[in-house]
């Protein structure tokens, strides 16, 4: 799952780096670095460091699906031009 912080948003609060260590970094007071893609062993992580911030900085691609991405979009428009001059 992909991993996006607004950092214009993240205050520097620290509860994903003390939540989600694995993940997030936090240099001095307000440079937080991570890891833009999590695997599957810090998914658990990344749900409570999601859900701690308190500026909802952090978002993330594919929480709370588990097993499969169904990303079935129909696309079906029928397109049919009548074109018929009629003399
Ligand atoms: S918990 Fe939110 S505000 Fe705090 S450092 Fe992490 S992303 Fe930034």
């Amino acid at each position: 799952m992909r991993l996006v912080v607004d950092l214009n948003r993240c205050q520097g609060y620290a509860q994903c780096a003390f939540l989600a260590p694995d993940v997030f970094t936090l240099y001095g007071e307000e440079a937080l670095m991570y890891a833009p893609n999590v695997e599957e062993p810090q998914r658990e992580q990344v749900r409570r460091a999601v859900a701690a911030c308190p500026v909802q900085a952090i978002s993330v691609d594919g929480v709370g699906k588990a097993g499969g991405q169904g990303g079935g979009q129909g696309g079906g428009q029928g397109g049919g031009h009548g074109g018929g001059h009629g003399r």
